[in-house]
């Protein structure tokens, strides 16, 4: 059985109290109690604070641009199926320039984790608004207050057909613990929403308004969390922010539709069976 110390790499650089702390935590908890070799574990990652993420954690980084981490982890998901890939990134990565690409790998139902680290602010930049800042929050682009929706993550992933849709809270490790466990273990597209408060730029969704507001989905009693529709429903209550697996089904993934033998990965085959001839032409075209 692997510890916490297994997954150990270069020490974070988050500012003292940064949400992303918990997040990487949990991480390693989940990790080791699902007794994950590093080596065969791929994070890939955007641009933002929370996507130095795999820097600070042992496996194979994929550090990526702004909002393309989804169709990386894509492609090495397709290349070795045997691999636990896990995609990680901030809410300005994923709901506005990568907002397709998340949508996207929703509806394909490929067979990897995505956790969003929620900040409700561009913190990398120094506290621009982000898609999901709250109306009439205040920043250097948005002096007279920011005017939008926000962007609700478990809602989009929900009616775009994610197979495991689940919110945690960076000040409740424990529970962010369990929830990471749950998603890695889904064979699926695996979306987690995780509000991860910047203590530097966002003096007002604070751990104490999230503390305020927050509640575990398994307080209520009739909630069914195989039913799309009341997860929807659950989602966009007003009442509270619900933490905790929204929803969970199984179905084929999209590795299992689309790989020829899915069991055997195509980095097993063989080289002098690959058409190297046909890719060298391809690599010069961009040369
Ligand atoms: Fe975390 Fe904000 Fe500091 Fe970035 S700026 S490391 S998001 S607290």
């Amino acid at each position: 059985m692997r510890s916490l110390k297994d997954y150990d790499a270069n020490r974070p650089t988050w500012c003292p109290g940064c949400g992303d702390f918990a997040v990487l935590a949990a991480l390693k908890k989940a990790l080791a109690a699902l007794d994950i070799d590093p080596k065969d574990l791929v994070v890939v990652t955007g641009i933002g604070c929370s996507s130095r993420l795999n820097g600070f954690l042992k496996c194979y980084g994929f550090h990526g641009v702004h909002g393309r981490l989804l169709p990386v982890a894509t492609a090495i998901k397709l290349a070795n199926p045997k691999l636990t890939v896990i995609g990680a990134g901030g809410d300005g990565d994923g709901y506005a320039i990568g907002m397709s690409h998340f949508v996207h790998t929703a509806r394909r139902n490929i067979d990897i984790t995505y956790i969003v680290m929620d900040n409700q602010i561009y913190g990398l930049t120094k506290g621009q608004s982000s898609p999901t800042s709250a109306p009439g929050f205040v920043t250097p682009t948005t002096p007279f207050g920011v005017k939008e929706k926000p962007v609700d993550g478990v809602t989009l992933a929900l009616v775009n057909g994610a197979t495991f849709v689940a919110r945690g809270f960076s000040g409740d490790v424990k529970g962010l613990t369990e929830i990471f466990i749950k998603a890695i273990k889904h064979r699926g597209f695996s979306f987690v929403n995780v509000l991860s408060p910047c203590v530097t730029f966002n003096k007002y969704n604070t751990y104490e308004w999230f503390r305020e507001r927050v509640r575990p989905i398994e307080k209520d009693k009739d909630y069914d969390p195989t039913n799309r529709e009341l997860a929807i429903r659950k989602a966009i209550d007003s009442k509270g922010i619900p933490l905790g697996v929204f929803f969970e089904e199984v179905r084929d993934t999209f590795e299992d539709d689309v790989l020829r033998v899915p069991s055997h990965p195509m980095v097993e085959e063989p080289i002098e069976k690959r058409n190297l001839k046909k890719l060298n032409e391809i690599v010069e075209q961009y040369i």
